[in-house]
């Protein structure tokens, strides 16, 4: 079931059932007419006032190439970004990388209701705005009632982050069928989920940026991982027939695919595999979740992005090339 929370605004009644949408109240003051004038967003403690005549949109349509990521959050209405799985890990690295960049940030979560809050209120911290949503990506019902709390709240989506995902590791030989559908509906399914139900509103706006959450396992294939490398391979191919079909509609699809990364996910490798894996990648370390947030930013920020569609970035320390 999904929930939404922070602190009071607006409340807000989605499929099925009556929510509360508690759209967060930044510290800071926030005037903004969602779709038409005027916008201003104090995005730190210095109180910078920002103004735009454009309605809601990623900015790279109106930014010039020598501009960084945040001074194109900052010169425009802030973009509203949807990070699923953003409770933890890379999805709460990229939510927060995100967030102090000026994006308006929904961070969706399954379980991990207190750590959600917790990045989104470090996102308020230095002026920014989030909403968390408590939801299940695999979920149609709870897809769709997470866009609707997003354009409830802030008029529109702009970017996707497809980050949610899981492990349900073991041999083929052993592997249970529910091992097999756990992996494939989260880590497949969610992604076309998602996807489909954003790109309806990015397609209407002629504009958006998706990036789909991949891993080099899906690119080499790993033992012990028939289930989710699959899924991660599909993303693969997924991403890039999407690419296609909404490149005409002004919108970037592609893929990150991160090696080894610091994470809940990692750390429960053990010793062994732990410094075996260290040995296959030529930079001797696990990357960070921020270092794949800051390639996360680029493709969904930057202006130079504006001309990279249908690629799988791998950042993995050198370990598949
Ligand atoms: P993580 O630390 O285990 O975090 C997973 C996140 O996904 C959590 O926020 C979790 O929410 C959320 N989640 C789980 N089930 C969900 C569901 N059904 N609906 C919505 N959200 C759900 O994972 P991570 O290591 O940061 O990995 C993030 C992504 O990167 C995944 O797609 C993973 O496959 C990929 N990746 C990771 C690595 C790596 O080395 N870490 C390498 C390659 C690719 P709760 O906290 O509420 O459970």
């Amino acid at each position: 079931m999904a929930a939404i929370s922070g602190a009071v605004l607006k409340s807000l009644s989605t499929t099925g059932e009556q929510r509360i949408c508690l759209l967060r109240q930044c510290s800071n003051p926030i005037s903004r007419k969602l779709g038409s004038v005027q916008f201003k967003f104090n995005v730190d403690s210095q109180c910078r006032s920002l103004t735009s005549s454009s309605s809601s949109g990623v900015r790279a349509q109106v930014a010039t190439l020598n501009q960084t990521s945040t001074e194109v959050a900052q010169n425009v209405e802030a973009p509203v970004a949807i990070v699923t799985g953003a409770s933890r890990g890379i999805g709460k690295a990229t939510a927060l990388a995100l967030g102090k960049a000026g994006c308006k940030v929904l961070i969706n979560y399954a379980r991990s209701s207190k750590e959600a809050e917790d990045v989104a209120k470090e996102i308020e911290a230095y002026g920014g705005q989030a909403l968390t949503f408590g939801g299940d990506v695999s979920q149609e019902a709870d897809v769709e009632s997470m866009m609707k709390a997003a354009t409830d709240a802030w008029g529109t989506v702009d970017i996707l982050v497809n980050n949610a995902g899981i492990t349900r590791d073991g041999l083929l030989m052993r592997m249970k069928r529910a091992q097999w559908q756990d992996v494939i509906d989260l880590n497949l399914t969610g992604v076309f989920l998602c996807t489909q139900a954003a790109a309806k509103i990015m397609m209407r706006k002629k504009k958006g940026r998706i990036i789909n959450i991949t891993s080099v396992v899906g690119l080499s294939g790993n033992a012990g991982q028939a289930n989710y490398s699959a899924a991660k391979a599909g993303v693969i191919g997924f991403t890039k027939s999407v690419a296609k079909e909404y490149a005409s509609r002004g919108m970037n699809v592609n893929a990150i695919a991160p090696g080894f990364i610091a994470s809940d996910m990692t750390a429960k490798l053990g010793e062994d595999i732990e410094k075996k894996l260290l040995d296959a990648i030529p930079l001797g370390r696990y990357g960070k979740p921020e270092e794949v947030a800051g390639l996360v930013e680029f493709l969904a920020l930057n202006p130079a992005a504006g001309y990279i569609t249908g690629q799988v970035l791998t950042i993995d320390g050198g370990m598949v090339m």
